[in-house]
């Protein structure tokens, strides 16, 4: 499978999935955008791509905000003249039991992960549109789909994507543009790092793959979803989730 030709934009691509899924597209030969919330972090990965051969931007981003957003896509295609492949990475969680969860924590998590989205699929809207050729692929998680204590924010937004998704696909689809949306189970990255050996043994007992997932696990779910093979497929949500949730 090649990219050749192709640029792609991952946001939230400094570390963990993000960061995955950039330097596995790269690897096919796609040039990338790689966003972060400081350019540093951004970087990192860039450089990596680079030293491996590929072309990279590094861009600073907060993807819940729309005008820094616009800026980000006006860079993007000031540099490289085309986007083909968008993947909304970018996430965050503030969790908390429902009784205790602050307004701020709501608003914080909702306007990353689902307003992020919306903010770069709106602008990646007008680009593909017009190029009468995309693949965006939104990065959700089996918790929007089956819910979980404790994060009632993060599942909203993360079934919020799913919504996204589907409607994007229906706008979209006579414009050859594809939505799509993976929803990864436990995935080894900072996100989960933290989590006690209690907290980690029961969550592996809810796996029947009794594992947790990796960042290429979703990467190689995300370059199926952008290769020419799922050419008929939009509004897909594909589970990679070691059979957590079916
Ligand atoms: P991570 O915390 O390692 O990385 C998150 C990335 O998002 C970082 O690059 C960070 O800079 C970026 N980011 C955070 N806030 C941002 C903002 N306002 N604007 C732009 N970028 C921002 O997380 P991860 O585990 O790699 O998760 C990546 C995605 O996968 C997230 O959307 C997450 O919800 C989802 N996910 C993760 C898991 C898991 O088990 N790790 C499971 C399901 C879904």
């Amino acid at each position: 499978m090649s990219l050749k030709g192709q640029v792609a934009m991952v946001t939230g691509a400094s570390r963990g999935i993000g960061r995955a899924i950039a330097l596995q597209l790269a690897a096919r030969g796609a040039a990338l955008v790689v966003t972060a919330t400081t350019l540093e972090a951004a970087r990192h990965t860039a450089e990596e791509i680079e030293q491996a051969g590929g072309k990279a931007l590094a861009l600073k981003v907060d993807v819940s905000v729309g005008a820094e957003v616009e800026g980000l896509f006006k860079e993007a295609l000031a540099a490289f003249g085309r986007l083909d492949i968008l993947v909304n990475n970018a996430g965050i969680t503030k969790d908390g039991l429902l009784l205790r969860m602050k307004e701020a924590d709501w608003d914080a998590v909702m306007d990353v992960n689902l307003k992020g989205a919306f903010n770069c699929t709106r602008e990646a809207a007008k680009v593909m549109s017009k190029a009468r050729y995309g693949r965006i692929v939104n990065v959700s998680s089996v918790v929007g789909e089956m819910g979980n204590p404790g994060q009632a924010n993060y599942c909203a937004s993360k079934a919020g994507m799913i919504g996204l998704t589907k409607s994007v696909a229906k706008e979209l689809a006579r414009r050859n543009v594809t939505a799509n949306a993976v929803t990864p189970g436990f995935i080894e990255t900072d996100m989960t790092r933290d989590l006690s050996d209690k907290a980690r043994e029961a969550l592996l007992e809810q796996i029947p793959m009794a594992r947790l997932g990796s960042g290429d696990d979703i990467a190689a779910a995300v370059l199926f979803l952008v290769s020419a093979g799922a050419s008929y497929i939009t509004g897909h949500v594909l589970s990679v989730n070691g059979g957590m949730y079916m």
